[in-house]
């Protein structure tokens, strides 16, 4: 037995976000429109404070606090070549529909003065797929961090990703792959695209 469940409203632990407690109230009221009883139901007794736990987790991204801190390095070595991490798998969630779109995003720099830890690509990548998004967003959003604290020669991100409110709603469209980009910098260039893309085209 949890001892505190006396002094505390069930529904909020004192460790626990405030707005867990509030979010669960509208989740239980939206399982009660949609006819379902949690007393008849034990698998919906503590849906509710599921979901809310983890709208929180799954939105992490829009807290400030999360964004990962790129900590750079002198470019001492005068690297002027193409940085690329691909295949960086992520899951975000539609800002329309509010269910998944997910997928692999590629992220590309070409340093000035300053490289960046490798690590860093995909934590920023998560930190901006945690909130209710748009994949061109997303997309845009990256882009411009990097620009902004590498201030690199260019910047190029694709992302390419399933929306399950495409495929299991609308016009239901299963395994279609929507894939965006953006381009700053000398990756506006065509031949510096290209050995993108190449690099890309080299999977496995
Ligand atoms: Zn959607």
């Amino acid at each position: 037995m949890k001892p505190h469940l006396e002094i505390f409203p069930p529904e909020v632990e004192p460790d626990e976000d405030p707005r867990v407690g509030a979010i669960a109230s509208h989740v239980r009221e939206i399982v009660r429109l949609l006819g379902l009883d949690p007393e008849k139901d034990a698998n919906l007794v503590d849906t509710d404070r599921r979901v809310a736990k983890m709208y929180l987790d799954i939105f992490a991204g829009l807290d400030e606090g999360n964004r990962p801190k790129l900590t750079t390095f002198p470019n001492e070595e005068r690297y002027t070549a193409m940085v690329m991490e691909k295949e960086i798998p992520f899951y975000s969630m539609c800002s329309h529909h509010f269910i998944p779109f997910y997928g692999h995003g590629h992220i590309a720099y070409i340093p000035n003065e300053k490289i960046v830890g490798l690590s860093k690509l995909p934590r920023l990548l998560e930190f901006f797929a945690r909130r209710p998004q748009l994949q061109e967003r997303l997309t845009e959003q990256v882009a411009s961090t990097l620009e902004e604290e590498l201030k690199p020669q260019g910047v190029m991100v694709v992302i390419e990703a399933r929306h399950l409110c495409v495929e299991m709603r609308g016009v239901k469209k299963p395994g279609a792959i929507t894939v965006t980009s953006a381009i700053r910098g000398i990756f506006l260039e065509k031949a510096v695209r290209e050995e993108f893309l190449d690099l890309l085209r080299r999977r496995g």
